[in-house]
């Protein structure tokens, strides 16, 4: 029987409602049950591909292709359960699927209304897809009181009239907040935040209090009677040094003995296996050193733009014992010459994925002085778009090579692809097609060369690595760029898409065309970002 727990967020956004639905999945995983995490955002965009990372924070890609909200790259990480297309939906998919039906002539002449066509469409996603699954962890995106989040809410509700009490479990996370001036944490909002999910007709099981620190007894015992939650449903979800540790925290205070109280499933059966979270706990706590790392981006106001970034080159640290320090330096100042001095005393350089041509020449910069004074070079995606350019111009002679996503270009080094196979099947694109949904994305395989670094370090001759570009280097110039120095060291396995770049010689200098940060985790660092982190160690010595 599978059940369902549904997170709803109170009084402000950015209260990490993904993380904390993130770790109370992985404690219920951790004493042996199956989860899934899917989450309801209430946007009118059809999905997060088309929005500013700047404004929504990173497109997460899963194996399946689908570009979803951040949020999920939480789920993977603490649950190392990959997520599927049908784990993100928002208020935008659901209106296109329920006019598409509309047109067809679905609904036999009824009007199509907000309930309940609407609320069908949004409770068909939540129970579609189920197999296995002891636990399905729906987390609603946006606050409650929000217009948006309406129909969402009541859709939940509804289902937890359907499913009963005994498959249904509603977790409410809110802001106790710390007013310096009185000297006291205040639970009023919290108060105002139950109030308005009750009126819609839910009312929360647990209530999760996000705080700068450990809510006291007399607060807890506060919000337990005026929101009428029994004093150990209110669990204290204070500022914590690494989210990691958000499960023990939560452990700590019974959250999960409860959830499984509530549903009447014994608490002693199975204990939590938290170990191997203690142990990255530890380790991210007491390094051995720290290494410096510049990662020269475009995105860099808003640091959720590269969430699954941040968080790779973190678990690359863990696997060294190291503290990554991330020098976040903003591409287009090395647009000037002498800028580049920047990067001195980083022990790593980085340039991550990234759209469009502003910074595209500080970039260039960048990998060139990796390149030059043999600093550990890191390029994903337009990374490795941009060292190739480079090593075209400035190794290869190919002095006017460019991108075509630049616009017409002599001489494409990196161009437009139009045509590629992807699972047996052909899948075509042209300038004019859409925006939405249309880049390489997804899983896709690669072969790798023998004796090449990367085939080292994946240990392995075919691997699988997730897509999001528009944009492919063109295998035209491979000869001349191997002339050069420049090793294709991966491609695809119909030998058309270069997929890895490496240059021997260098201590260590690899693009990547996938991203290989969606697939890192705490527990299995990516082995890319582990032999990064090792490299830049290395180099630290000779510094
Ligand atoms: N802008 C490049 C492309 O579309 C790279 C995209 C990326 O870095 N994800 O190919």
């Amino acid at each position: 029987m599978t059940r369902f727990v549904f997170i709803t967020g109170g009084v402000v956004s950015s209260l990490g409602k993904g993380l904390a639905s993130a770790s109370l999945a992985a404690l219920l995983q951790a004493r042996g049950y199956n989860v899934r995490l899917r989450k309801l955002d209430p946007y009118i965009n059809v999905d997060p591909g088309t929005m500013s990372p700047t404004q929504h924070g990173e497109v997460f890609v899963t194996d399946d292709g689908a570009e979803t909200d951040l949020d999920l790259g939480h789920y993977e990480r603490f649950t190392g359960v990959a997520a599927r297309r049908t784990d993100n939906i928002t208020t935008g998919r659901i209106y296109t699927d329920v006019i598409e039906k509309e047109r067809r002539g679905d609904y036999l002449g009824a009007t199509v209304q907000v309930i309940p066509h609407i609320t069908d469409a949004i409770k068909e996603f939540i129970l579609a897809d189920v197999e296995e699954e002891d636990f399905v962890l729906c987390e609603i995106g946006g606050t409650v009181g929000d217009i948006e989040s309406l129909p969402f809410l009541e859709a939940i509700r509804q289902l937890g009239n359907e499913l009963g009490r005994e498959r249904a479990l509603y977790i409410h996370l809110t802001l106790v907040p710390y007013l310096k001036s009185a000297g006291e944490l205040k639970t009023k909002p919290t108060q105002h935040s139950v109030t308005e999910l009750q009126r819609v007709g839910i009312r929360p099981d647990i209530i999760l209090c996000r705080s700068e620190c450990a809510l006291p007894p007399e607060e807890r015992a506060k919000i337990s009677q005026l929101c009428n939650v029994p004093a150990d449903n209110v669990i204290s979800a204070p500022d914590i040094e690494t989210i990691y540790e958000v499960p023990i925290c939560y452990h700590d205070q019974g959250m999960d003995r409860q959830l499984l109280r509530y549903f009447g499933l014994a608490d002693d059966e199975r204990k939590p296996n938290l170990k191997r979270w203690r142990r990255v706990v530890k380790r991210i706590r007491k390094p051995e050193r720290e290494i410096t790392i510049a990662v020269v981006g475009k995105y860099t106001s808003l640091i959720d733009s590269y969430k699954s970034l941040v968080e790779a080159l973190s678990h690359g640290g863990i696997a060294n014992n190291v503290r990554v320090r991330q020098k976040w330096i903003d591409a287009e100042i090395f647009e000037s010459e002498d800028a580049v001095h920047q990067l001195d005393g980083a022990e790593g350089i980085l340039v991550p994925g990234g759209f469009g041509e502003r910074g595209a020449e500080g970039k260039i910069a960048a990998a060139r002085f990796a390149r030059e004074r043999r600093v550990p070079y890191f390029g994903i995606c337009f990374g490795m778009q941009m060292a190739v350019i480079e090593a075209a111009r400035n190794l290869a002679g190919i002095t006017s090579a460019g991108s075509t996503e630049f616009g017409d270009c002599p001489e494409p080094v990196v161009g437009l692809l139009t045509e590629w196979l992807h699972g047996g099947q052909v899948e075509r694109r042209d300038h004019d097609t859409d925006l939405g949904g249309t880049m390489r994305l997804g899983a896709y395989e690669c072969e790798l060369r023998p004796k090449t670094r990367v085939r080292k370090i994946y240990r392995k001759k075919r691997i699988s690595e997730r897509h999001r570009h528009r944009y492919e280097v063109n295998i035209r110039y491979r000869k001349q760029l191997e002339k050069a120095g420049l090793c294709f060291s991966g491609m695809s396995p119909d030998g058309v898409l270069p997929e890895i770049i490496e240059f021997p010689e260098h201590p260590w200098y690899v693009g990547v065309q996938f991203h290989p940060e969606l697939k890192s985790r705490p527990f299995e660092p990516h082995p890319l970002f582990a032999s990064f982190i090792g490299a830049a160690i290395e180099q630290s010595h000779l510094v």
